[in-house]
This record gives structure tokens, C-alpha cells and sequence, in this order.
């Protein structure tokens, strides 16, 4: 009997990479391990929907039980694989168990960075990177009022908005001099700057937390100004570290993420990686990447499927694609900014409108739009092919 097909990480990645290696041909078992004690669910509700709503775990699940069930998918949750062999092809858990596999895939996802500042035990400090995080936080706020989130990213903005609709004091302390910095250029920064503003929430750029007060659970947050800003609800959401512990002990070849090829292939030719663990060299941008959205995660494991039943389907020349919920507005990100030289923008925050060009050597590398699906989606094979700077392009983004 074959050995299974072996994937670590109940994940994104992993509920559409399971269900695709049964239909692309695979025979034998199909194990997930999860350390987790859901099924797959959706991540991007938790500071959105999930936060404000009244949705349980149940109602993000990504498949039923069901659909696992049909394909002969079979789960092992509350579990932890803690060794790779690449040897012998063999897996251990933390129970001691050790599993052999015929194929094996790394869908590990990323951590929360930790924030190891005084008082980050107190109860009311919270992180928000997965459903048991969110449960917490959620229960938390319903009895609370004064909010304050550390990190001015998708992560700490998304809640921000779910705070507010439940009539919540948010304060966001941002490091650096504005919100967003990594994915976004300043305009769009200033754009959602107003827009968090306008719900009543506080931004405080260049704003580092030394320390949370408090004797057993938080009181105020204290930042490097020396000032203390009232808390009895904390969030810290500082940005992730790709889970590659695994990879690293069994000598895969990591580079900010477990290296894969087009086809989401390792170095072991046993091994594929999918989702935000992964890291791969872009041909477009010409630059090793690692990419955290839903997008990324099921383009890479829909390839990693083929790579396990022995068949190629290249992933990556696909141009990222992100989203962020906020209030009534829905942003949306194609293509990567790194390193644009141009930028042409047209935005006006009382009709929910921005659409912005990102160039860099006169070629369009990226595109932001808010509220603009259509047109966003129109212009993403402008990004493929590396349009050259020109006025249609630019009119298009004029016209709603
Ligand atoms: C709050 C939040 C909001 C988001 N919003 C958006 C959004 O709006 N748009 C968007 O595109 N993306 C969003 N994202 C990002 C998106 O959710 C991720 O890109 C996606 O979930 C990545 O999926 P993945 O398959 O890589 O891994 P994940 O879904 O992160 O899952 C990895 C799993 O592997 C498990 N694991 C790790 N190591 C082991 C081990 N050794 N043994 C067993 N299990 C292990 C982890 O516990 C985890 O359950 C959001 C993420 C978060 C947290």
C-alpha cells in the first residue's frame, strides 16, 4: 500500500489542496494535520464580520464537513507535527506518533509577531491570527470601551472599523510616520488616515507602546512619549513571521518563506509549500516574494495539487491580489508597489472613490482601487504584460 499524501496545516491552502489532489487523480490517503481544533476556516471575517457580527467558527468553515468526507479527506486536529524526516519520509506529531508519507505538503501559514513588552500576559492583550484569538477578543469587547490597537496595518485598521461599530474609543498606535506603509504609497495612506478619522478614530503616528499597566488585566497602554492612553482592550497586530520552523529543521531551502518553484514545488521533490509560508521568485517583479492573501494561498495550492499527482500548473506569473473590509468601503490591491518611481491617483473620500497607477521605468506595476472592482480587474492584464505609461490608461481610471 502506498503511503498517504500527507498535509501539515488545517489552512487556507490546505482545505483547497486536499480536496484537489483527490480530483486530480491521487489514490491513496489524504491526511490533514491541524494544530488548530477547527476545520479549515476563512481568516479574513475574524477582524471584520466575525468581530462585529454575530457569525460563530462554524459559519467561516471553508468546506463542510461533508465535502472532506465525499474525497476521502481525513483530519487530524489539535495536533502538531513537530519533525520532518525527509529521509525516511516520515512525520512526527506531538503525541509521539510518526506517520509515513508518499507526498507531503507545508501549508503552515504565519505567526503573529509577538510584542514582549512589559505587561503583554495582562488579560485584555489580544493578537488576532486565528479563530481561537478571535473568539477571545470577541468575548472580550462586548463588556468593554476603550480600545487601543498597536500597529496601523489591514489587521489593526479592520478591527478599528469593527470596534467602532459597536461604539468602542479606538486609539491605533502606528510605529512608523503613517498607517500602511508597507503595502500601500502615502496617498492612500492619508486616504484611509481621513477615512478612520472621520469614524471618530484616533491615529497616533510614530507612537511605540513600551509597556501595558495594570495588576491583572490591562488598564492603559504606555507609549515611548511617556504618555498613558486609557485600555481595557488591546490588540496587537505588528505584522506575522512565516511559520517555516519545519522547513528549516529538515533543510528546505527557506528565503522568508519555504522557497518553491512555479510549481510550488520545494527543493525535495517530495515536498510542495502553499499559502503564506511559501516564498518564490516572481517573474514580473523580478525579486523573490511572499505574498499573505487568500488569493496567493489557492493559486499556490492549486498548483501544489498537480505537483503531488506528478503534473505541472504554474502559479507564478499570476499578479497578487488583495482585499481589506473597512466601514462601507472595500480596497482592493493588484500587483506590488515595491519600488514604483510614478504614481497617478484620483480619490475623493466623501464618495468612497480612489483609484491609483503604480509605474516604475515608465511600466504599470501595480494598481490600488476602492469601491472599483470592475475597474481594478480591467487593468490587472495591464500589470501582466507591463503597460507602458499611457493616457487611455490613465483616463480609464477617471471614469467611474
Ligand atoms: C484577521 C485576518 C484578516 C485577514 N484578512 C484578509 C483579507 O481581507 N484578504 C486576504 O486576501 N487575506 C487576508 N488575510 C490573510 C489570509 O487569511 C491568509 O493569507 C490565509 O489564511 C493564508 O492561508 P494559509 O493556507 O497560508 O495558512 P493559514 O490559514 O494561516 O493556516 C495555517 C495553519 O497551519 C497551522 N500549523 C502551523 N504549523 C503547524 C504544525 N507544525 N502542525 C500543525 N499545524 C500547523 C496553523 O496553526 C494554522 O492553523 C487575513 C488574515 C487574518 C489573520
Amino acid at each position: 500500500m502506498t503511503a498517504p499524501c500527507i498535509i501539515i496545516g488545517a489552512s487556507h491552502a490546505a482545505a483547497q489542496l486536499s480536496l484537489n489532489v483527490r480530483q486530480q487523480g491521487w489514490q491513496g490517503d489524504i491526511i490533514v494535520i491541524g494544530q488548530e481544533s477547527f476545520l479549515p476556516y476563512q481568516r479574513p471575517p475574524l477582524s471584520k464580520t466575525f468581530l462585529s457580527g454575530e457569525k460563530t467558527v462554524e459559519d467561516l468553515l471553508i468546506k463542510p464537513e461533508s465535502a472532506y468526507e465525499k474525497a476521502n479527506v481525513s483530519f487530524r486536529l489539535n495536533t502538531q507535527v513537530v519533525e520532518i524526516d525527509r529521509q525516511n519520509k516520515t512525520v512526527t506529531l506531538n503525541n509521539g506518533d510518526m506517520l509515513e508519507y508518499a507526498k507531503l505538503a507545508l501549508c503552515t501559514g504565519a505567526t503573529a509577531n509577538p510584542l514582549p513588552i512589559l505587561g503583554a500576559n495582562l488579560k485584555g492583550v489580544h493578537y488576532l491570527r486565528n479563530a481561537h484569538d478571535a473568539i477571545a477578543l470577541k468575548s472580550d469587547i462586548s463588556s468593554k470601551k476603550h480600545a487601543v490597537i498597536i500597529g496601523g496595518g489591514f489587521i489593526g485598521l479592520e478591527a478599528a472599523a469593527a470596534l467602532r461599530q459597536k461604539a468602542m474609543h479606538v486609539t491605533i498606535l502606528e510605529a512608523q510616520d503613517a498607517i500602511l506603509q508597507r503595502v500601500v504609497s502615502p496617498e492612500v495612506a492619508a486616504f484611509f488616515t481621513q477615512l478612520h478619522e472621520s469614524f471618530g478614530v484616533v491615529i497616533r503616528p510614530n507612537s511605540i507602546a513600551t509597556s501595558f499597566e495594570g495588576s491583572e488585566a490591562v488598564t492603559a497602554v504606555t507609549c515611548n512619549n511617556g504618555e498613558k492612553i486609557p485600555a481595557d482592550v488591546v490588540i496587537i497586530g505588528i505584522g506575522v513571521t512565516p511559520e517555516t520552523r519545519l522547513a528549516e529543521q529538515s533543510g528546505l531551502t527557506v528565503k522568508n518563506g519555504i522557497f518553491v518553484n512555479e510549481f510550488a514545488q520545494t527543493n525535495d521533490p517530495d515536498i510542495v509549500a502553499a499559502g503564506d509560508c511559501a516564498s518564490y521568485f516572481h517573474e514580473i517583479y523580478q525579486t523573490d516574494i511572499r505574498i499573505e492573501s487568500i488569493q496567493n494561498a489557492l493559486e499556490q495550492s492549486k498548483s501544489a495539487a498537480a505537483s503531488m499527482n506528478n503534473k505541472q500548473i504554474a502559479f507564478s506569473s499570476n499578479i497578487p491580489r488583495f482585499w481589506s473590509d473597512q466601514y462601507d468601503i472595500k480596497l482592493q490591491i493588484c500587483g506590488v508597489i515595491d519600488g514604483y518611481d510614478a504614481v497617478e491617483i484620483e480619490q475623493d473620500l466623501e464618495k468612497r472613490v480612489l483609484n491609483a497607477l503604480y509605474f516604475r521605468k515608465e511600466k504599470l506595476i501595480a494598481a490600488i482601487a476602492v469601491n472599483n472592482p470592475a475597474w481594478l480587474t480591467k487593468v490587472q492584464p495591464f500589470i501582466k504584460n507591463g503597460e507602458p505609461v499611457n493616457n487611455e490608461l490613465i483616463e480609464s481610471m477617471r471614469q467611474k
